[in-house]
């Protein structure tokens, strides 16, 4: 009997164990949902990386890919009655919305089964726990623990490894694949995710340990949006390290608190939006028009914080940027600008291309000191000093904040500034005393 294979966050062919399931039993049908609830929060660039990583995925199966729109819980059983499939088969969705989806479409489906087999992670969320059986909220011992507990070697699976179904004769309705021409600075495809990450190991990773930090160098592997469609499995990249040399090793260790923040969002997924630390609830944050104001600033990159300035302009302009100036930024919004880091995450969401529920929200939520093991609220990074340090010759602010290009002093560590660059927006010696009042009063 034939089987349905339902694509979501798994937009490869190689190592690809779903892809194995559904082909032992049978025919199989690729499908993929344009699920509206999700295009409606993708973002541009998102989108634009999923249309295209889902153009290569067609071309690379001949055709034979079924794209469709609608919701997930009426398209999947639809598609499952009309072809006869005795299963459909998926990599398992961890995030909040993606559980609970698939709960309503498995109780859809009756007596068809919804197959979990793999998962986007080197180790699957929930996986890793204590001696107890309860989660951690630490990294460090989470990280022992998981490379304790080890992942399998990549899986052998290829476009020829399944018989696929044509789907022209189907009688569901097709859909155009998205295309909403937003320029993008990454190609995107299981072919491109490969070549950039061959591209990394041999040029990159030597020198990941020490580079990785710095936003004026290309340092890291820009391989996070190949991992958030899983264009790439991580278990491929991983069969590629050597993890005698440091670079691996620090390498690993990213890979590892993205699978942490997957658990940790999957034990608590109200922490999707809320303090994890609900001590954190009782922080005054600023909400009214002052506060508006000064958010509107940050997104358009015109505090006059050079830094955060380059950082917030990388943002809009390509959709990415690097990780130590998003820590720069994040705190410049919740510990400077006293705003919600929720604003913060829902403005980066929405730009990045790389977005991702698990990695944004405890990104922001540890910069925000209310996360797992999160930076103590009372470290506040300093923009100035922290641009002195990370970008030393100022080629990061340079590159992305044209009013300072030809300056000798991009970090303005005289205070003079060039006509048309904007003043502070806040002084930040004065705000981060006002951070810390904040913080002594809960
Ligand atoms: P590399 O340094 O080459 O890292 C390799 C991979 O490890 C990344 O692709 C990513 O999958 C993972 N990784 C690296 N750093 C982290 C981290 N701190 N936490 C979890 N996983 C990590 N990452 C996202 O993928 N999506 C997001 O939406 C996202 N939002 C963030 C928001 C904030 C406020 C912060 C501080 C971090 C966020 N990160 C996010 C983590 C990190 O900034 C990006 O993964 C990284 O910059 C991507 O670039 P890269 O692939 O070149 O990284």
């Amino acid at each position: 009997m034939p089987t349905l294979l339902w694509f979501r966050r798994d937009l490869r062919l190689s190592d690809h164990p779903a892809l194995n399931a559904a082909a032992d039993d049978g025919e199989v049908l690729a499908c993929f949902v344009l699920d509206p609830k999700l295009e409606a929060s993708a973002g541009r660039r998102r989108l634009q990386f999923l249309g295209d990583s889902l153009r290569r995925l067609r071309d690379d199966l001949g055709g034979r890919l079924l794209v469709t729109r609608g919701d997930p819980e009426k398209q999947i059983p639809r598609l499952a009655r009309e072809i006869g499939a005795s299963a459909v088969h998926v990599s398992e969705d961890f995030a909040p919305y993606g559980k609970r989806r698939d709960e309503r479409v498995r109780a859809a489906l009756g007596s068809v089964p919804l197959v979990a087999t793999g998962s986007p992670y080197l180790v699957s969320p929930g996986r890793v726990t204590k001696n107890d059986g309860s989660p951690y909220r630490v990294f460090t011992p989470f990280q022992r623990q998981w490379r304790e507990s080890g992942w399998r070697a990549p899986a052998h699976s290829s476009a020829k490894s399944a018989r696929w179904l044509d789907p022209a004769r189907l009688r569901v309705r097709h859909a155009e694949i998205p295309d909403p021409g937003a320029p993008l600075d990454l190609a995107a495809g299981e072919a491109a995710a490969r070549k950039q990450w061959k591209s990394f190991v041999d040029n990159g990773l030597r020198h990941y340990a020490e580079e990785r930090n710095r936003p004026d160098r290309h340092g890291t592997s820009r391989m996070s949006a190949h991992l958030k469609f899983g264009t790439i499995h991580p278990r491929t990249m991983v069969a590629d390290l050597d993890l005698g040399q440091p670079g691996a090793q620090a390498y690993l260790r990213e890979l590892a608190f993205r699978d942490f923040y997957a658990d940790v969002l999957h034990h608590w997924p109200a922490s999707a939006w809320r303090n994890w630390n609900s001590q954190f609830d009782g922080i005054r944050t600023d909400t009214g028009a002052e506060a508006k104001r000064r958010f509107e600033s940050w997104k358009a990159g015109e505090t006059g914080y050079p830094l955060v300035d380059a950082g917030m302009r990388q943002l809009r302009e390509t959709g990415f940027m690097h990780n130590r100036v998003r820590m720069i930024v994040a705190s410049f919004l919740v510990k400077d600008l006293h705003l919600p880091w929720q604003w913060g995450a829902e403005w980066f969401l929405d730009q990045l291309v790389d977005g991702d529920m698990a990695n944004n929200q405890h990104g922001w939520q540890w910069c925000a000191g209310c996360g797992t093991d999160a930076a103590p609220y009372f470290r506040v990074f300093n923009p100035t000093t922290q641009g002195e340090k990370f970008d030393p010759s100022g080629e990061y602010i340079r590159r992305w904040v044209s009013e300072l290009r030809s300056i000798d002093d991009p970090h303005l560590r005289k205070g003079e500034r060039p006509a048309g660059y904007p003043a502070p927006i806040v002084d930040h010696g004065a705000e981060r005393a006002e951070a810390l009042r904040r913080y002594q009063s809960i």
